[in-house]
């Protein structure tokens, strides 16, 4: 029996790098339901190819083209928001890769987990926004949650083999992003053109900014507490700007165990479909002979304010992160609008953080409101 998966956001960089693992290993995997949001066009062409039983777009102004153009083969075409948190309860459904970008991403996957689909998690604002209502119904309907952020799956590798042995420090590696030897003075001036240039890795442009801007790896410190139970204070960000080691996970007895491999998203999108097996990967593979120095660096919080601003919000707990997430998703649209300098989003973000009500125990409404004011807000004050 083939795995059925659900790509939600299969026209993304890690959507289609997914979809690049089940056609490796087509004797395993099955794509059940693609989706996207506008790019109509490239999930036609990928529906003709991988033949999903259903694949829905979320932009409904884009349903008559899709439906039309797969008229001539029997799948299921749905549209909107609403069509897209059904689909992946479908009872043949055996795991659900969340690859869409943002807040959007929470729903759907609240819906997986309650339909115990496992879930294959690459869609971090998810955890970052409501990781404690994730969680708890995680382990509630017993559903599986696997690591596809490079990081996290690095640390998930490091503890295989190690149940019953308490994790002392997690150390999430960072590449620094295109900006790491910025002064103060130049990161006031960035274009978004540069930020989305970044070293080592090929992604979305939200997620590319968010690199630049550090605010990635503040979320990945919200997603470690969550994903693996640990204190903000046993989380630590090292930047090391070859992104060679993944990241590392250090026990009780001093020992450190690190993940290494060139980078490739594909690795941890395949870990997670194989899980707890290791299968046969056709990518480039890391050559000492070539990588000859792995080096290290404390990071700066001074000029990348937002991994402070995370590393704040996970402390503060509650609806902190929430807001944290929906100002970030706000200034990082602007700023790929021109609409703020580089800097100016840190400055939005911090004001939402200190403006928006505080909520110590939120329910999901919590959340939504939550995120809607903070909309607002951070509208307000770019
Ligand atoms: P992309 O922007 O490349 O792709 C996003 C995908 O989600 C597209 O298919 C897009 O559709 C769809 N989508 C976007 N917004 C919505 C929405 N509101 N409703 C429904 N579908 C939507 O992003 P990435 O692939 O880079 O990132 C996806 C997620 O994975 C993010 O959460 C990111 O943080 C995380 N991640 C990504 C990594 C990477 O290497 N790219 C690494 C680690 C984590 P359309 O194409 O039509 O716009
Ligand atoms: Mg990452």
């Amino acid at each position: 029996m083939k795995k059925q998966i659900a790509i939600l956001g299969s026209t993304g960089s890690i959507g289609t790098q997914a979809l690049q693992v089940i056609e490796e290993h087509s004797d395993r995997y099955e794509a059940y339901v693609l989706t996207a949001n506008n790019r109509v066009e490239e999930l036609i062409e990928q529906a003709r190819k991988f033949k999903p039983e259903a694949v829905v777009i979320a932009n409904e102004a884009k349903y008559n083209q899709l439906k039309e153009a797969l008229a001539d083969l029997p799948i299921k075409v749905y549209a909107g928001e609403e069509a897209l948190c059904q689909i992946v309860t479908d009872e043949n459904i055996d795991m659900v890769l969340t690859a869409m970008v943002g807040y959007a991403g929470l729903k759907p996957t609240m819906n997986a987990i309650r339909a115990k689909k496992a879930i294959a998690l690459a869609n971090k604002e998810t955890l970052v926004v409501a990781g404690e209502l994730i969680n708890e119904l995680a382990q509630q309907f017993g559903t599986p949650i696997l690591p596809v952020d490079s990081e996290h799956s690095a640390v998930f590798q490091c503890l295989a083999g190690e149940i019953g042995n308490p994790i002392d420090k997690v150390i999430l590696t960072a590449s620094g992003g295109p900006f790491r030897t910025y002064t103060l003075e130049q990161l006031a001036t960035v274009t978004k053109a540069q930020a989305l240039k970044h070293p080592n890795w090929d992604m979305g442009a939200k997620i590319t900014i968010d690199s630049a801007s550090m605010m990635n790896k503040g979320f990945e410190v919200i997603e470690a507490k969550w994903l693996f139970g640990v204190r903000p204070d046993q989380i630590e960000v090292v930047v090391h700007p070859q992104s060679i080691i993944h990241s590392m996970v250090q026990f009780e007895d001093s020992s450190i165990k690190a993940q290494l491999g060139l980078p490739d998203m594909r690795l941890p999108i395949q870990y997670a479909f194989s899980y707890p097996d290791r299968l046969h990967a056709s990518f480039p593979r890391l050559d000492f002979k070539t990588c000859t120095q792995l080096t290290f660096e404390q990071p700066d919080t001074k000029r990348f304010r937002n991994l402070a601003l995370a590393y704040e919000a996970l402390d503060k707990g509650g609806n902190m992160p929430c807001i944290i997430n929906a100002a970030n998703e706000v200034v990082v649209s602007a700023f790929l609008n021109d609409r703020i300098s580089f800097l100016g989003m840190s400055d939005v973000i911090e004001k939402c953080m200190q403006q928006v009500s505080f909520i110590e125990k939120p329910t999901y409404e919590d959340y939504v409101a939550t995120d809607k004011l903070t909309r607002i807000m951070a509208n307000e004050l770019i």
